[in-house]
């Protein structure tokens, strides 16, 4: 039977009624389009002459969207979330670092995200960016094939492949399972390649390694075929998260400039088509593989439900993971964990400075153009109308 996500109650059993209001004034700040745009442009300029910007954005949207500046500050979310049944993802989330000394010490504190988690059940799995431990261009460079890279990028690759390594390992030791984020599709031969050999050292037992594969791409559903025949081949268990993807304008713009074939599918319901295909998949494949939903969409969620129980698997099979984002979709989040399926939540967390590029994607995402605002607005009014006996 389907999950019935309407239900508010649940859906917010987490928030007080001040957290609530909270959430419903953000929600609808970030409904107007303007008001996103003229506050990244504020915020980019105050960033640019390093005004304090701290003090405005930490209890508001870094509030609503991420766990902490540190591992620790995120303990009071990650409490909050263990006690209505849903799992913390800690996820480090610094972008465009380029120099080594920063990419190692961004592997470094992956590494300690990965020992929080094996001392807390409160945190079923990791998650990583592989542009977080290497420079873009080297990633780039490296994805048709390793030949004919220069000696300089070679060191570069090299470094990426042992900082990877480095932290793979370290799951694989600790026994904490560890996602690797997908990215844009000129890097993502790269990432794949290493998390298919990361897959293989390290995932013979369980699957320790999930790699990301997005469905918005029309050459993925036939990329999930290989990796089931590569689990086959080397007896390893698959681990993959499953995502629509985040990257479609960039893709489709790239692929235009430069004139290659569109790699993202022709139409949104193409997209929902392979997503659902795609879990469909995994789970009548099920021996070789362990699967994380990472989505927001209702529909997807009960298509996996559904899946679960037409191939007689129990509803907190470990082999079977349904993934939001925090701030996000608690209705999904909230009702599938009351329900008894394994849920968990990705706990963005860094110095605030560092993370308001991924703060402003989650503004950008849900000004009411976008359309995702709408529905966590609606659903955040229905509460506070509830919680008012109305
Ligand atoms: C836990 C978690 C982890 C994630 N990890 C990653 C990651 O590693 N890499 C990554 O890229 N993304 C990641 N995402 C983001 C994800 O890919 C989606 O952008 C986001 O979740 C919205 O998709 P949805 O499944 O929630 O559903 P919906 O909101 O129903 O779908 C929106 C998505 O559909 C696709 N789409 C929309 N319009 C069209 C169109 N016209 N044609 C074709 N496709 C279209 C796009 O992918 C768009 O993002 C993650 C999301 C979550 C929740």
């Amino acid at each position: 039977m389907a999950v019935d996500f309407s239900n508010t109650e649940v859906a917010f059993k987490s928030k007080s009624d001040r957290e609530l209001n909270k959430a419903y004034w953000l929600f609808k700040m970030v409904g107007s389009p303007t008001l996103v745009n003229v506050g990244k442009s504020m915020t980019s300029f105050a960033l640019a002459i390093r005004f304090p910007i701290k003090w405005a954005v930490k209890p508001t949207i870094f509030a609503q969207f991420c766990g902490g500046e540190t591992i620790n500050e995120c303990t009071s979310t990650i409490e909050v979330l263990n006690k209505h049944g849903v799992g913390t993802i800690l996820d480090y989330s610094l972008e465009g670092k380029e120099s080594e000394a920063d990419l190692d010490a961004t592997r470094d504190e992956i590494i300690r995200t990965i020992e929080r988690a094996k001392s807390d059940d409160a945190i079923p799995f990791a998650v990583f960016k592989p542009t977080g431990i290497s420079k873009f261009s080297i990633l780039e460079k490296a994805n048709n094939s390793l030949e004919g890279l220069s000696q300089l990028d070679r060191k570069g690759y090299d470094s990426f492949y042992e900082r990877m390594d480095a932290i793979c390992s370290q799951a694989h030791r600790l026994n904490v399972p560890l996602f690797v984020d997908a990215e844009d599709s000129w890097i993502q031969d790269t990432i794949d390649r290493a998390c298919e050999e990361m897959m293989i050292k390290y995932n013979k037992e369980n699957a320790i390694i999930y790699t990301t594969v997005q469905m918005y791409r029309w050459d993925r559903l036939d990329y999930l075929k290989k990796l089931q025949r590569l689990a086959e081949e080397h007896s390893i268990k698959i681990g993959v998260k499953l995502v629509r993807g985040a990257y479609m304008e960039k893709e489709r713009e790239r692929a235009k400039e430069k004139g290659y074939k569109d790699p993202i599918q022709p139409n949104k319901k193409a997209t929902d088509d392979d997503y659902n295909a795609a879990l469909a998949f995994c789970l009548e494949h099920i021996s070789n593989f362990a699967i994380c939903a990472g989505s927001h969409n209702e529909d997807s969620a009960n298509v996996l439900v559904d899946l679960i129980n037409k191939n007689n698997l129990s509803l907190n099979d470990s082999r079977v993971y349904f993934a939001q984002l925090l701030g996000m979709s608690d209705h999904i989040s909230f009702n599938l964990s009351s329900l008894g399926y394994n849920v968990a939540k990705y706990v963005p967390y860094g110095p605030v400075r560092e993370v308001m590029p991924y703060l402003i994607r989650r503004a950008q995402e849900n000004t009411s153009v976008a359309g995702q605002t709408s529905r966590e607005l609606n659903l955040l009014k229905k509460e506070r109308l509830r919680r008012k006996g109305k």
